[in-house]
């Protein structure tokens, strides 16, 4: 582990546990935290930007990167491509910050065995109930649209224990609070510390 080096962490979560709006709410609060754009071939919903929420890109572009060996993980997640591509996260990750992957179990478990020492978070909704009662809230969906999806939820929450962190997101600034103390505790990590407070400890050991 290199001290200066900003963490890489991972991110999942069954869509409608409220990961997104957790991440932005971390990063906010924290300019060190940044989090990595993903390529996806899936169209863009009402409110998301090119650039912002995914690069998105047609099929034949994104195996194009496939082949240029672009990607450090790539998955297909019910019927999209979604990818990681690795230009951005090692600049970042040297310059100090640490980085976010927001991506499903299958793009977990390829940066685990690439980066070790990577830390993953997996985040959970209290109940089923309330759940499925977010997957309604978004209104943009049919039910059977929404039923598929708690199918889904239900197949990537079946990998939580391949993950370092539980995150139960029940009261939102709870969970938020969480999120930020798993950040918090890696940076006391002491091969971190050493790095940063070298005087001190020199001077106390004096
Ligand atoms: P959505 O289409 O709802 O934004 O995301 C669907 C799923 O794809 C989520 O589980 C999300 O975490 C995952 N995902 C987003 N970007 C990536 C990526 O770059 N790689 C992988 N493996 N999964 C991703």
């Amino acid at each position: 582990m290199n001290p200066t080096c900003g963490t890489l962490y991972i991110v999942s979560a069954p869509s409608g546990a409220g990961k997104t709006s957790l991440v932005k709410a971390l990063t906010d609060a924290d300019p060190a935290i940044k989090v990595s754009v993903s390529h996806t071939t899936r169209s863009m919903r009402p409110g998301e930007q090119h650039g912002v929420n995914y690069h998105f890109v047609p099929h034949a572009e994104f195996h194009a990167l496939i082949e240029q060996d672009d990607f450090l993980e790539h998955a297909e997640v019910f019927g999209n491509f979604y990818g990681t591509s690795r230009t951005a996260l090692q600049q970042t990750l040297d310059q100090g910050y640490d980085l976010i992957l927001e991506i499903d179990w299958q793009g977990a478990q390829q940066v685990r065995a690439l980066m070790p020492d990577a830390r993953s978070v997996f985040i959970l909704p209290p109940s089923q109930q309330a759940l499925r009662q977010r997957l309604n809230n978004r209104g943009q969906d049919s039910d059977a649209i929404i039923e598929g999806r708690m199918r889904e939820a239900v197949s990537e929450m079946q990998h939580y224990a391949e993950y370092d962190y539980l995150i139960i997101n029940d009261d939102f600034a709870v969970a938020l609070e969480d999120l930020k103390a798993v950040f918090r505790a890696n940076r006391l990590h002491r091969a971190a510390q050493q790095q940063r407070h070298q005087a001190l400890l020199d001077q106390l050991l004096a």
